[in-house]
């Protein structure tokens, strides 16, 4: 082993929340090296990196420790991925080894051989054939045997690397990409089955596919803004078959609630033996084993939530984000990034389209398209023949009402009942209650460690706290006057529940919210029993807002149509407006026209004003304008440095060091240390800074010079802290 100091040296880069990178000696060091993983010895431990470059040492010669073994004779990580992980490194300010090991799945952290590829499969294409039969591939070329051989049938690729080696990189050869078809073993049976016809394109579908085809081959944004039902997933499906005819692959990015057996079902016939799908619910070796394929080149479509953005794309040819306004994109903790954001860099980098749709778009990404980065494609109708719904507000100021619901709602859902349709019944509150109050003395129950109420869970004859999770039994009196008039108020999913089935006995009542689908499959089996068209009512959550096609349902209600107003976050307004707008898209067919019913204790409320008058465009509009006039995101950047600890004083201290060895900078203004929205969670204060600039590289040169020093505070080793860049909560 060469240990002059002029020798080179891997820089590995560990999963360890230390913002550099870690000299190791290896024999015959070069550029073959980046990208592979290598497992190295650290301290008393033996870790895995992965190899972000070569160089010179920074370590003293002496100190350098040669590598255990180099895992990979290939660089897992190639290319594109590698830089587009760097560039999440620095924009987030979050150290490489760390985001390297975010972007990874599981088993490839680990020393352990990597799992078995299932077996994969290569076959002709319909230009493939004709270019056999034209003999277009140079006569005597590894490429024309490639033809030939598959001009037999489908053959194993494990077969074809034993009798045609480098038959991989013709394969690849730009000229030859679409000839070929890559199917999953499991799946190569189904490959030949014909892919399920969609229905034909109406105008405005068939001019958005034309836009997104054009743009096949380089980098664009769309912005695919329809309205619920109006075709998106078929201009998804048209352009995914282009992209897979030329012999690319295809990701596609959904909110985890949303990737229901349905939806997969749904790419899956139309494109069959293609679509591979990575998930949270899947087991470690299986989202590895889709990695891989996608690593190689031979998963075609890749339907996944969040962390499948970091899916590796050596043929890519096209992104797609459904529901992009979902908030669950953005990661929450440890690294917050935004799978959105990075598709977007991602599609850039890969120079692929990239389409975001949404049937409500975030106030970021219409910004976006107003000032000219993405191209807005509009499906403003309901494609087939089903109408919008019409809405209507119920002013529940004054009414009595019966188990939450104002008597002029309970006449609408008793009328269907009698007619045996489907109805939604959407409150944003699980639980059975979301207070227990005393009738005698006005005591509540409240969760000891966050300053909040706690939701009163009685089929479980529990009481939780919905934001640290704290559960305890629910007590038999008041603990502070004696008093057993314990009165639950208020309505969530597991009461309205409860009252919709005294009131209608007969009907179906069907609840869907987090406690009610825990079990695996539960979801699905709760739609399926929607879908299958019997009457029903449904009862839940934002769960039920979420991408899932009910066309049988008549009735939409929203119960509390307002609760999001009162938030101080500025984003509440967004929010509710696309809960509603969603929600209410869940309803109605051609022959069975849909009616909202919103409950609301502010009817005159200009949000829900316009909403309803102009719909989420005109919403959008407003919202927009004020947002410019107010100075807030989209029109300037924020980023947000949240502390959490035990010890108040701990806590203090630390933002304040953190707030004096800030960097100066005319264009970034700093707002703290303040306490957080909810101040105190599972028992630790919890306090922040926020930075606000219009300019994002004043403000990332600002977090650039900061983030070392904030490091290196003494006071940082009693709280708990983290930057977020782009912040959606402001909590
Ligand atoms: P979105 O993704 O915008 O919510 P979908 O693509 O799921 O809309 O389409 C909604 C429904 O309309 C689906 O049942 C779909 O099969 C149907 N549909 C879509 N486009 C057409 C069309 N051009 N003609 C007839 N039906 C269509
Ligand atoms: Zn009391
Ligand atoms: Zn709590």
């Amino acid at each position: 082993l060469d240990k002059s100091p002029a020798a080179p040296v891997l820089k590995v880069a560990l999963p360890l929340p230390l913002d550099r990178l870690f000299d190791y000696a290896a024999p015959e060091i070069g550029r073959g090296w980046i990208g592979c993983r290598v497992s190295v010895p650290f301290g008393h431990r033996r870790l895995v990196g992965v190899v972000a470059a070569v160089g010179a040492a920074d370590s003293e010669p002496t100190r350098i420790k040669a590598i255990l073994q180099r895992l990979d004779a290939q660089p897992l990580i190639s290319g594109e991925l590698l830089q587009t992980l760097r560039w999440v490194a620095g924009y987030y300010h979050h150290p490489l080894g760390e985001v390297l090991a975010t972007a990874l799945p599981g088993p490839l952290r680990g020393t352990r051989p990597l799992p078995q590829v299932g077996e994969t499969w290569l076959l002709l294409s319909a230009t493939g054939r004709r270019a056999l039969a034209e003999g277009a591939a140079r006569r005597g070329s590894r490429l024309a045997a490639l033809l030939a051989r598959l001009g037999e049938g489908a053959q194993p690729a494990a077969a074809l690397d034993m009798e045609l080696p480098g038959w991989r990189d013709s394969a690849r050869l730009p000229r030859a990409r679409a000839w070929f078809d890559w199917r999953e073993g499991a799946m190569a049976a189904s490959a030949d089955a014909a892919a399920v016809a969609g229905p034909a394109l109406n105008e405005e579908q068939a001019a958005a596919l034309a836009a997104v085809s054009a743009a096949i081959g380089s980098y664009r944004g769309f912005l695919l803004d329809g309205v619920t039902g109006s075709g998106k997933t078929e201009i998804y499906l048209g352009a995914i078959a282009q992209v897979l005819a030329g012999g690319r692959q295809a990701l596609v990015l959904v909110p985890e609630i949303a990737l229901t057996p349905q939806l997969l079902r749904r790419f899956r016939e139309r494109l069959p033996g293609r679509v591979m799908a990575l998930h949270s619910a899947l087991a470690d070796g299986e989202r590895a084993r889709v990695w891989l394929a996608a690593a190689r080149g031979e998963a075609g479509v890749v339907l996944g939530t969040r962390s499948a953005v970091f899916t590796p794309l050596p043929n890519a040819g096209l992104i797609v984000v459904d529901e992009e306004h979902d908030a669950a994109f953005k990661q929450a903790d440890a690294l917050r990034y935004s799978a959105r954001d990075l598709a977007l860099v991602r599609g850039r980098a890969l120079a692929v389209p990239v389409l975001l749709g949404s049937a409500t778009p975030s106030l970021e990404s219409l910004a976006n398209a107003e000032a000219g980065r993405l191209q807005r494609l509009l499906l403003p109708r309901r494609a087939g023949a089903a109408r919008p719904p019409s809405v209507r507000v119920l002013d529940t100021r004054g009414q009595r009402l019966q188990d939450g619901l104002a008597p002029e709602l309970i006449d609408a859902l008793a009328s269907r009942v009698e007619r045996r349709e489907q109805m939604l019944v959407f409150r944003n509150r699980r639980g059975f209650a979301p207070l227990l109050a005393c009738r005698a003395c006005g005591w509540h129950a409240e969760c000891e460690r966050c300053d909040a109420a706690y939701t009163l869970h009685r089929q479980s004859r529990r009481l939780h706290c919905h934001h640290c999770d704290r559960e305890r039994p629910v007590p038999e009196a008041c603990p502070s006057c004696g008093s057993h008039e314990l009165k639950p108020l208020g309505h969530g999913t597991e009461r309205l529940e409860e009252s919709l089935a005294q009131r209608f006995p007969g009907i179906p009542v069907i609840r869907i919210d987090r406690d009610s689908t825990r079990r695996r499959g539960a979801l699905d089996e709760k739609l399926d029993a929607a879908r299958s068209g019997d009457a029903c009512i449904l009862v839940g959550t934002q769960m039920l807002a979420k991408g899932h096609d009910l066309p049988e349902v008549t009735l939409v209600a929203v119960l509390n149509a307002d609760a999001g107003l009162m938030r101080a976050d500025y984003r509440a307004a967004e929010r509710l407006a696309q809960l509603v707008i969603q929600v209410a898209g869940r309803a109605g067919r051609a022959d069975k026209p849909g009616q909202v019913m919103l409950q609301t204790l502010q009817p005159d409320h200009p949000l829900l004003h316009t909403l309803l008058s102009g719909g989420y465009p005109a919403f959008a509009r407003e919202e927009l304008a004020l947002r410019r006039a107010t100075g807030l995101p989209p029109y300037v950047h924020h980023a947000l440095v949240r502390a959490e600890a035990p010890d108040m004083v701990a806590l203090r201290s630390f933002l304040q060091a953190a707030r004096e060895c800030a960097p100066a900078s005319a264009g970034v203004q700093l707002h703290g240390p303040m306490p957080a929205p909810s101040e105190r969670r599972a028992g630790r204060w919890r306090m922040q800074i926020l930075l606000e600039s219009s300019s994002r590289p004043d403000l990332q040169g600002l977090l650039g010079e900061w983030m070392p020093r904030l490091r290196a505070l003494p006071q940082g080793r009693r709280v708990r802290w983290s930057l977020d860049v782009d912040p959606l909560e402001a909590d």
